[in-house]
């Protein structure tokens, strides 16, 4: 069995059962984290020397796919931890390597990212975030405009403007420091409903600069060629799955749903024509994903504009094939007896989160030039 299989068959005993109540009470998805944590993989991203499983990039976006067909907040949340992970891994001294790493890969640590600020918006390297010396340490202030995961997470990356260099610095902040404030009422999501992606408020959050995750000024770097890449790729597989799973509801309720004459929806040329696009969407969504964090691991000639298209891509096709499996679902999917409004509202997060794909678009077009 792949990776990709072995994870669908765990999401479907253990995560599936929890996703209604997560959307429906808006409330962090504990127990799927809780099989995830007992599988083994919260440490897929973490080197085997530090106990974990030396996960690719497209190890990565299999797992997030797989999550995401039964529950886009649980693999959005996991998306997160991973890169989180990651940015250490690549990133991190050798000090914090060994202080974090097997934490990680034991599933004692989930990590969450804390980038976007409400001034900067899209824009996450433009942060406004302060930092200053105080003696020997760093205090951090600032607020942080959405932190998915934040009260179930066990360390936040910030991002902040550096003091000591050009540039930004990176930090890892754990989550019993002193001055960290959540603000919970604002989080009431139209999708992604169990993410807890609440506004986190740092007053005067104290720091060593053990740490920084890599030297100072480094954190612009980061950002580009880690957090991107492994996010920007993590998103297109969340939002393939949600494709995924709304295709599969579409050819099922398609089938089954009959006619008083016997006849079923699925015999409607018109729905099938439906059903056409809506294979041809998700597939193209998913292989693309696959292909582009196929690329992205052996660091393939354009393998950043592959990522950065994959997941255009799939944010494109995931709201349009909900569109079109809604259509399907008719009176039952708009009274919610089918779980296609919900993959629907989920989808729509797919395109506005940092950067947007209208950002990302850009990017795109950046790298095709620089690359030719
Ligand atoms: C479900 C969810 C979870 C999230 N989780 C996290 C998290 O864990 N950590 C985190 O740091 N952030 C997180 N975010 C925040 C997210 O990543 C974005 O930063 C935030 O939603 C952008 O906010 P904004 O509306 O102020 O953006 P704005 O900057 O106001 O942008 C609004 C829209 O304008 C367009 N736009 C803006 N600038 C340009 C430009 N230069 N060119 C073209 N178009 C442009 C884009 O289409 C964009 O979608 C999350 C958001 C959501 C919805």
């Amino acid at each position: 069995m792949s990776r990709y299989e072995e994870v669908r068959e765990l999401a479907k005993k253990s995560v599936a059962p929890h996703t209604n109540a997560a959307d429906k009470e808006g409330r962090f998805p504990k127990e799927s984290f809780e099989a995830l944590r007992e599988a083994g993989y919260f440490g897929l991203m973490i080197p085997k020397e530090f106990g974990g499983s030396g996960g690719t990039l497209s190890d990565h976006a299999e797992v997030c796919m797989a999550l995401a067909e039964s529950c886009a907040t649980t693999a959005l949340c996991y998306m997160m931890h991973n890169v989180a992970s990651y940015s250490i891994v690549a990133s991190g001294s050798d000090e914090m390597k060994k202080e974090k790493l097997p934490a990680i890969a034991q599933g004692k640590k989930v990590m969450a990212l804390a980038f976007s600020e409400s001034g900067s918006g899209t824009h996450f390297y433009l942060p406004e975030l302060s930092a200053k010396k105080e003696g020997e340490k760093i205090a951090l202030n600032g607020r942080k405009s959405f932190v998915t995961t934040a009260r179930f997470a066990d360390e936040y990356l910030v991002d902040a403007n550096s003091i000591e260099a050009e540039g930004l610095d990176i930090w890892s902040v754990p989550s019993e420091a002193k001055g960290i404030v959540f603000e919970d009422a604002q989080w009431d999501g139209l999708g992604m409903r169990g993410n807890n992606s609440m506004p986190m408020s740092l007053e005067n959050v104290t720091l060593s600069s053990s740490d920084r995750v890599g030297k100072a000024g480094e954190g612009g770097a980061i950002l580009s060629n880690i957090i991107a890449p492994y996010f920007v790729t993590g998103l297109a597989a969340v939002y393939s799955g949600v494709a995924s799973a709304a295709q599969d509801v579409a050819i099922k309720y398609a089938k089954t749903r009959k006619y008083p004459d016997g006849s079923t929806l699925s015999g409607i040329p018109t729905v099938q024509e439906h059903l056409a696009k809506i294979y041809r969407l998700t597939q193209s969504a998913r292989h693309y994903t696959f292909a582009a964090a196929k690329n992205g691991t052996q660091n393939a000639p354009n393998a950043v504009a592959d990522m950065f298209a994959a997941r255009i891509n799939a944010s494109e096709n995931v709201v349009e094939v909900c569109r079109l499996a809604m259509k399907i679902g008719g009176g039952n999917a708009y009274a919610k007896r089918l779980p296609l409004e919900r993959y629907l509202r989920d989808s729509y997060a797919a395109a506005v989160m940092a950067p947007s794909t209208d950002v990302l678009a850009i990017w795109l077009a950046q790298a095709l030039i620089a690359e030719s």
